[in-house]
This record gives structure tokens, sequence and C-alpha cells, in this order.
């Protein structure tokens, strides 16, 4: 990289450190983003800002949103007996991507991993028991993804809310343990959620 001028460089370095992106890409990307004229290179930084400014957690469950509370959360219409809880936002994606759940969601923002010294107060779970004090709330689904640490965060969920009196389960294991929710075709998805067991 020593052949490029300063900015290019740092530009490349930038995008080099976004996941899934090698320097070879890197360069890639950066020689093309110079190679655009300038409102479409501005485009691009100024989407990034833009997201970066307005963007924020729902204080409700915890997706990303640019409204407080997010548009799931403020959807009256949705069914209030279930919250599934997800790993992260783009599990909530997927989720709404299949169309078939009408519930609401609560986003963890990761799951409880003793390797990584996250223990559940490192997790968003303090608001979902709040959350869980209105009686309309009838079932819990868990819809960690089916890794070691999300099977555990699972168990220990619901070893938490089981006195409460409220229904806990987890989605089926149409997708592959050590899969990744996000990556879940909508029929394994939705398979996933009908074939729920209660925990
Ligand atoms: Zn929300």
């Amino acid at each position: 990289m020593k052949y490029y001028a300063k900015p290019l460089n740092k530009l490349i370095n930038e995008l080099a450190r976004l996941p899934g992106i090698g320097e070879r890409t890197a360069q890639r990307l950066a020689l093309h983003i110079l190679s655009l004229n300038d409102k479409e290179a501005f485009a691009l930084s100024d989407a990034i800002r833009e997201a970066k400014e307005t963007m924020k957690y729902c204080s409700v469950c915890g997706n990303l949103t640019d409204t407080d509370p997010c548009a799931i959360c403020a959807d009256t219409s949705r069914d209030s007996s279930t919250i599934c809880v997800v790993e992260s936002p783009k599990d909530v994606l997927a989720m709404e991507k299949i169309r078939e759940y009408r519930g609401y969601y609560h986003v963890l923002h990761g799951v409880i991993s003793p390797m990584d010294q996250k223990g559940p107060e490192d997790i968003n779970l303090k608001s979902l028991i709040t959350r869980l004090q209105n009686p309309e709330v009838k079932e819990l689904i868990i819809a960690t993804n089916p890794t070691i640490e999300g099977e555990a965060t699972a168990v220990y969920i619901a070893r938490l809310i089981k006195p409460s009196g409220i229904k806990v389960s987890r989605i089926a294991h149409g997708i592959p343990v050590g899969g990744d929710l996000e990556y879940a075709d909508e029929v394994t998805l939705l398979k996933a959620i009908e074939g729920r067991r209660e925990l």
C-alpha cells in the first residue's frame, strides 16, 4: 500500500476495517469511489453520516431505529401477547421478511458468553424484565442463534422468566447448529417458529 498517496491509503485502511472486506477489495472499492463524480461519492459519505447521526436504539425493544419507540413498537396492530427475543437488529429484519410473525421483539445486543467475559448484565436483559410486567404478554419466543452461547442464553432467560408464569418457548432447530438466523432461508425460519417448543 506504500504506492498510494496518503489520502487514498487512509480510505483503503478505513474500508479494510469493515467486516468481510479484505485489503484487495478495499483497494478496489477505494479506486472505484475515486472514479465516481463528486455527487456520487459524497452521497456515500453523507449516507454514513446521516445514518450514524439519526439512528439510535429503541428504548423499548433495543432495535435500531430513527424514531423512539421504533416503528414496530409503535404499531398497535401487532400482537401484544408475544415477544420474540433475538440477538441483534439484523435478526429482526430476518424475522420481518417472512411476514408471519406479528408480535413484538426484544433485541439483546449479544449473548451471554463467559469466554468473552459477557454476563447477563452485559446484554439488554433488564428492560425485557420490565416489559414482561405488562399482563398482556403471554409468551416469550427465544430466537437466539443455535450456537453454544445462544443456547446458554436461552436457558438462562427461560429460568429467569419461568417463575412469572409466562410461557417461554425456543425456536426449533431447522436452523443448523452454529448457523445464523440472518442466513436462514424464509421457509426454514418459518418452520423454526412454528415448531418452537416450550422451555
Ligand atoms: Zn422498538
